[in-house]
């Protein structure tokens, strides 16, 4: 069985699936109808079927090991300006990363390995995840089982930094860990022109912020990598009024738990110590979302090897400060998380994921596909 003839003969299926799915996108933890069509043809092609929600565990095949494969189904609440006839009908809503693909490889390569079940050396799961934009929606899955008797996992991602058809792998970090916090700091109110009758939070504000700033470039080692960005301020209403209170929130980035505590604790330092200088006071939730994505060495090698059998173009991705929920899967079980590139100047495909005219070149979803067979088809 060669994964690259199998995948080509249903390319333009792929294809259809994935406009279907992007003319119809969901939100997280709303896949209805995507979850419905995936399930249909998984019931139809023989797989055991246990549903988590929207999310949906797919069994095939006999065997000690079992190699699990993840496509997330869910889309973002950002308007499409693309002028395609697979244009998204659902205002408001977009399929700007690109999981709309992941779901149509993955449909193909559960089509062609259950064709395919009695050559497979090992078990097969498929995974087809809800919410994995800011709903961590992997979590979910691994409490409704998604992770039991798996031995490895992967996870392919569309990639807008690699040109089109170009496999991405690492080995190592791969993405990022994230972590969110929200900050009060209250002062006294009062009128704008009697500012020595206030503690008006505003500097107050303003000074944590440049210090935050500080974390970065004078609290981490410059050989590490470490984000912290404030992305939301709020505080008043009216031209002459020194507020109450300020709020904001942000969010961080990190590689290694080491500069995770860096951050979360020197984000806390520089609010109190300001807040105390300025005789005001402040409240701070801090969390992570998720830990950094670490790809297994063995398993890097394992996808490197299917790769470059099936002659695709292998190369080493760079690390980012993106964050992705296939993180809590790596943290139970040894896999890698891989990059397809999709970036195709010659059809103005080269907008960045999230943005509103964010696309995919479909002409090398097969090779996704072609991958993911490759990797189950492996005995590990
Ligand atoms: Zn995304
Ligand atoms: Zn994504």
């Amino acid at each position: 069985m060669n994964p690259l003839e199998e995948a080509l003969k249903i390319k333009d299926q792929i294809i259809a699936w994935r406009r279907d799915f992007h003319m119809h996108p969901e939100l997280g933890y709303e896949e209805e109808r995507t979850s419905k069509i995936v399930e249909e043809h998984l019931r139809e092609w023989g797989y055991r079927i246990k549903r988590v929600g929207t999310g949906i565990i797919a069994d095939i095949g006999k065997g000690e090991k079992t190699v699990a494969l993840r496509a997330d189904m869910d889309a973002l609440p950002v308007q499409e300006e693309n002028d395609v006839p697979y244009k998204s009908r659902i205002p408001g809503k977009m399929h700007a990363c690109g999981h709309d693909a992941h779901t149509a490889m993955l449909l193909g390569a559960a089509k062609i390995i259950a064709e395919h079940e009695n050559e497979l050396p090992n078990k097969v799961r498929l995974l087809f995840q809800p919410a994995e934009e800011g709903g961590n929606g992997a979590l979910k899955m691994i409490e409704g089982g998604a992770l039991e008797g798996v031995n490895a996992i992967f996870g392919i991602h569309v990639w807008m930094e690699l040109p089109s058809g170009v496999v991405g792998i690492r080995e190592g970090p791969f993405m990022a860990g994230v972590g969110r916090f929200e900050v009060e700091i209250e002062g006294k109110g009062g009128h704008g022109a009697s500012p020595h009758e206030t503690i008006d939070p505003i500097p107050i504000a303003a000074q944590v912020i440049l210090a935050f700033q500080t974390i970065i470039s004078r609290n981490l080692n410059p050989l590490e990598s470490g984000v912290v960005s404030v992305g939301s301020i709020k505080a008043g209403e009216a031209f002459n009024v020194i507020p109450e209170r300020v709020y904001m929130s942000g969010t961080y980035r990190f590689f290694t738990s080491e500069t995770k505590s860096l951050i979360e604790k020197r984000i806390e330092e520089i609010l109190k110590g300001t807040t105390l200088a300025n005789n005001a006071s402040y409240g701070l939730k801090i969390e992570e979302v998720g830990p950094p994505t670490i790809n297994d060495p063995e398993m890097v090698s394992l996808a490197r090897k299917v790769a470059q059998n099936l002659g695709l173009k292998v190369e080493e991705v760079p690390k980012t400060m993106g964050a992705e929920d296939f993180a809590f899967y790596l943290q139970k079980v040894p896999g890698a998380f891989i990059a397809l590139g999709i970036k195709n100047e010659e059809k103005g495909i080269i907008y960045p994921h999230h943005h509103p005219r964010f696309n995919v070149d479909e002409d090398v979803l097969h090779l996704g596909t072609a991958l993911e067979v490759g990797l189950v088809f492996e005995r590990i």
